[in-house]
């Protein structure tokens, strides 16, 4: 099995996917095109591409990391750290600030996914109730 198709067919479920998806949820869909591949190989694939910037893996407080294609729409997230409520944030908002950035410290932004935690407006009215 050739490590560049598995590469491939990751690639392709993260792009086709519409919400952002697991490790087990990438192997399964990975193996829909090639029914003879091992998790490790999959897990390895994940973690090359990661490391070579890929794709990018984020903390949605889900129990596990979901991925992301770095060709995918750059977008970012609220995250109620209480419900799990997850909203959608256009990445255009975060422009300014990633060019003050690049500007102050010289660096080229390639972060495509924020995660940014909190409390939504029903859990912050709950911990108010003292619940
Ligand atoms: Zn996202
Ligand atoms: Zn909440």
């Amino acid at each position: 099995m050739r490590a560049s198709s598995v590469d491939h067919y990751i690639l392709q479920a993260l792009e086709e996917s519409s919400e952002h998806i697991t490790s087990a949820q990438i192997y399964e869909r990975v193996r829909a095109h090639l029914p003879a591949v091992n998790p490790s190989t999959v897990y390895r694939a994940l973690e090359r591409l990661a490391h070579n910037g890929k794709i990018s893996i984020s903390d949605l407080g889900r129990g596990a990391m979901v991925y992301q294609s770095m060709n995918a729409g750059a977008h970012d997230h609220l995250v109620c750290q209480r419900c799990g409520e997850i909203i959608h944030l256009e990445h255009d908002r975060f422009k300014e600030i990633f060019s003050a950035l690049e500007a102050q410290y010289g660096y080229r932004m390639v972060t495509n996914h924020l995660v940014l935690w909190g409390l939504c407006p029903a859990c912050q009215s709950e911990s108010e109730a003292g619940g």
